[in-house]
């Protein structure tokens, strides 16, 4: 249990836990307001973001700010986000269940101190490891699901966004709803 951020911060850059550590460039720990309502989570680092250090950088994270900006959030402003891995897996692959398990510690201290109401996942890893084992982005995104404090929601990884343009109005029909919910919970942004 970490009191602060520059705690957890220091240890989790020296994190050898799982053999991603030997690839990355950097470690992507998180990036945006330490005390924001609203957390997002997406799966891993790619390219740009070991290369940067920060998550969802480059084109799907030029996405992302889009749809953030639509809904008057912003990463420098009123939300975090972090992933389900902090180093990129090999050639972008989906985060292997062993490094998730290794890893997962790191985001839930995050998630303690910042004490988000609600987590967005970010495409299926993340909403099947943070929302339900069987969660099926294309059938359940959207919908907000209570569990203990937190309300969560899953939708598309802004990079399938780019593979997949037809899911476009989807995704952002789902950010429309995160923006209803965060005025029905009278959330101050
Ligand atoms: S992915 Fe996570 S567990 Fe693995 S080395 Fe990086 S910080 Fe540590």
């Amino acid at each position: 249990m970490y009191e602060n951020f520059t705690e957890l911060r220091k240890d989790c850059f020296a994190c050898q836990k799982c053999p991603l550590s030997e690839t990355r460039t950097n470690l992507v720990f998180g990036v945006g307001n330490e005390t924001a309502d609203i957390l997002f989570v997406g799966e891993g680092p790619g390219e740009n973001e070991d290369l940067q250090g920060e998550p969802f950088v480059g084109k799907a994270g030029k996405l992302l700010d889009k749809y953030l900006e639509v809904i008057d959030l912003d990463r420098n402003k009123n939300v975090y986000i972090a992933n389900i891995v902090k180093c990129r897996p090999p050639q972008n692959r989906d985060p292997l269940e062993d490094e998730q398990e290794a890893c997962i510690n790191w985001l839930r201290e995050q998630t303690k101190l910042i004490k988000p109401k609600i987590i967005v996942c970010l495409g299926r890893i993340a909403a099947q490891r943070l929302i339900s084992p069987d969660f099926k982005v294309t059938r359940q995104h959207g919908q907000f699901i209570k569990k203990g404090n937190i309300l969560f929601m899953g939708t598309f990884h802004p990079a399938a966004l780019l593979r997949n343009e037809a899911q476009k109005a989807d995704a952002l029909a789902d950010f429309q709803n995160l923006r209803e919910k965060i005025k029905e919970l009278e959330i101050k942004l």
